[in-house]
């Protein structure tokens, strides 16, 4: 962090801390923010965290989780709540996203907030709105940028199991389990310190990734069976779920995730998609291999971004309409998928 003795000072002093992250949080969201909390309530501040809406019951084993505040599409109490604590509070972090358009009714009220506002992410192109950063795309996780922010406070030792099993749930699936490009030598230095502070790898992957139900097991079925497209001529994958088919596999928050990552899994496939009808908009998922920028493609199109490799986006057309814009703007890509 940049300016780091303003910010020491700043915690010097116990304070009403709010710290927030994207729509739908997925493990390093959720984990950066239990992580963060945990550390920030051994200083004694006050600290709540607010995410933007629901999130997968294969996060909700995670240290703290019990007083998160979730904004519900069909209750108002956890907005009326979070307003009032981000009205009131002195800090405010806001973590794994960059853009204060991502986090919908939240982003209005931490703007109009008069409280000191930190970023903590590793996406592209961040908007530029807070007065502290910890900001760097090399970093593959935002709970490692929180591990290392811990570090240069000199505060390593306040580390404790739960705060380590958090931060490692982060690192471990923003690396898909320490697979992806964007793993390097510090993300296995990060893991390994917070395995010598507690986490336990075998128990933290069990929770995330073999709690399935059955029912999301037959919906990856279905779709890989049924629904998995493959187009050689731009070695693109990709995968559509409207409404129907969803609620037909009684699928649950988080059940499409991980979805898109079977279309990269064949052999020459450089990039996959998936595309899900969320009701309010289509929501669609990028993964590529090697120099092609996804993220690229997820912002001139599909109003999102990301990362040069797993990006995001979004649709107001119909899933339909949306796969046929898809299809459209492929041409202009093709001679970097060839
Ligand atoms: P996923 O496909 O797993 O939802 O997201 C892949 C990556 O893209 C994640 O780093 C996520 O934070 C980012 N991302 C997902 N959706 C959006 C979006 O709508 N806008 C932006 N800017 N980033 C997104
Ligand atoms: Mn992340």
């Amino acid at each position: 962090m940049k300016n780091l003795p303003a910010f020491k000072t700043l915690l010097s002093q116990p304070k009403r801390v709010v710290i927030t992250t994207h729509f739908k949080p997925d493990a390093d969201a959720l984990g950066s923010s239990l992580g963060l909390a945990g550390f920030l309530r051994k200083m004694n501040h006050q600290v709540s965290v607010i995410t933007p809406s629901d999130y997968p019951d294969f996060l909700a084993w995670m240290p703290g989780n019990e007083s998160v505040i979730a904004l519900l599409k069909d209750d108002p109490k956890p907005e009326q709540k979070a307003a009032e604590l981000i009205k009131n509070a002195e800090l405010i972090f806001c973590l794994d996203f960059s853009n204060l358009g991502r986090i919908n009714s939240l982003g209005e009220m931490i703007k109009k907030s008069g409280a000191v506002k930190i970023l903590i992410d590793h996406h592209l192109e961040p908007e530029v709105f807070a007065d502290f950063e910890q900001w760097n795309i090399a970093s593959a996780s935002t709970a490692g940028l929180i591990y290392e922010l811990i570090d240069e406070l000199g505060l390593r030792d306040l580390i404790d199991k739960e705060i380590a099993t958090c931060l490692y749930s982060g690192l471990m699936t923003d690396t898909g389990g320490f697979r992806h490009n964007n793993t390097r030598h510090q993300e296995f230095l990060i893991a390994s310190e917070l395995v010598s502070r507690g986490a336990e790898p075998h128990n933290i992957a069990q929770h995330i990734y073999d709690t399935n139900s059955l029912e999301r097991l037959r919906l990856i079925g279905y779709v890989l069976s049924n629904k998995l497209v493959v187009l050689p001529e731009y070695n693109t994958a990709y995968m559509t779920l409207s409404q129907d088919e969803l609620k037909q596999h009684g699928a649950q928050t988080g059940d499409t995730e991980g979805l898109v990552n079977y279309g990269l899994s064949i052999k020459g496939v450089k990039m996959s998609v998936l595309m899900y009808d969320r009701k309010e908009e289509i929501k669609l998922s990028f993964r590529s291999l090697g120099d092609f920028s996804v993220n690229e493609l997820a912002r001139k199109h599909f109003e999102g971004g990301g990362h040069r490799n797993a990006s995001g986006g979004s649709s107001k057309l119909s899933l339909e309409e949306t796969l046929k814009k898809f299809l459209s703007v492929l041409p202009e890509y093709k001679s970097q998928l060839i």
